[in-house]
């Protein structure tokens, strides 16, 4: 069985949808999501017109600043101290990667804590690790989601997640310790990947390389979230990291790539973009 993230986050977003028109009556406008794009690498653009499309179909106000890759690190701190003391603007996200000689750091520590929709500055991943408020990022929000949608009762269960990344692997391991799982994280490091994952009844992959999980790898009946985006050398087509018709004869369920991961990060933005402009109404 597939477990597809395009519906899932077509009814997420039919919800916020609802829920923005209803906030917009309360506030007397609707949420404001700020997107700065620096330079136009090719995966960036799409990503970022596919946040707009989906600002516009939950009723978000966006706005998109596109700068030029040699846009120098102090001029967009400068953008960024403006868009924190504006009181519209409700999320701000700077797009990743950035052009190499600005520090990401620096930028992700800019935005404020409040504004920060991504769920990526310190105080909020610290908050995330000590079960304070916090926004959750959006892809691991997502899968937490997934799961719940495949109706996998995650306490008790062995999840593995493969991938240790700061946006992925790290915040959806605790986010799944949160659910009660007995929780693994694989990495390049790790001897005997297979002998890992054939213990996970939860498989959760994010390493972003095409093949990383072959049927053999996977237990019989176990769920699989395939979170790699990457492109076929030959087809040029999208992929994931699991070998996905080999698995899915295998596994109880999968996520497809596209169609899987990918919606449901975009419909968690949306979900984070409401809530930090619900958390501003005096309630
Ligand atoms: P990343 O920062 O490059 O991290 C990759 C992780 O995979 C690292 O922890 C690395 O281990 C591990 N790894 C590399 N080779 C491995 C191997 N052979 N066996 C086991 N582990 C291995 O990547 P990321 O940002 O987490 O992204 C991972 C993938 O997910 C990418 O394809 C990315 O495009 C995709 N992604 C998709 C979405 C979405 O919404 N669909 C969102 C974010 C990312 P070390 O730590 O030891 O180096």
């Amino acid at each position: 069985m597939r477990i597809s993230g395009k519906e899932l986050s077509l009814k997420l977003k039919a919800e916020l949808k609802e829920k923005v028109a209803l906030l917009k009556k309360e506030a007397g406008r609707a949420p404001q999501l700020t997107v700065i794009l620096v330079g136009n690498n090719p995966a960036s653009v799409s990503y970022v017109t596919g946040k707009a499309k989906a600002c516009e179909a939950v009723g978000i106000d966006n706005r998109t600043i596109r700068l030029d890759a040699s846009t120098e690190e102090a001029s967009l701190l400068g953008l960024i101290a403006d868009l924190n003391a504006d009181e519209t603007v409700d999320g701000i996200l700077v797009q990743l990667p950035l052009p190499p000689h600005i520090d990401e750091n620096r930028v992700i520590d800019a935005i404020a804590k409040e504004k920060d929709v991504d769920g990526f500055h310190p105080l909020n991943v610290a908050a995330l690790w000590q079960h304070r408020p916090c926004t959750v990022p959006c892809t691991p929000k997502g899968i937490i989601k997934l799961l719940k949608e495949a109706g996998e009762d995650i306490a008790g269960k062995r999840a593995v997640v493969v991938g240790r990344s700061n946006i992925v692997g790290l915040p959806v391991a605790k986010l799944l310790l949160d659910e009660n799982a007995t929780v693994t994280i694989a990495h390049s490091r790790t001897r005997n990947l297979g002998e890992v994952t054939r213990e996970a009844d939860i498989l959760v992959v994010a390493v972003g390389r095409p093949g990383t999980i072959t049927a053999d790898m996977v237990k019989p009946g176990a769920v699989v979230i395939d979170v790699g985006v990457n492109r076929n050398s030959t087809t040029g087509k999208l992929c994931g990291d699991v070998d996905t018709e080999a698995v899915e004869a295998v596994a109880r369920c999968i996520t497809p790539v596209p169609g899987g991961v990918g919606p449901m990060t975009i419909a968690c933005l949306m979900e984070n973009t409401v809530e930090a402009f619900e958390a501003k109404l005096p309630r």
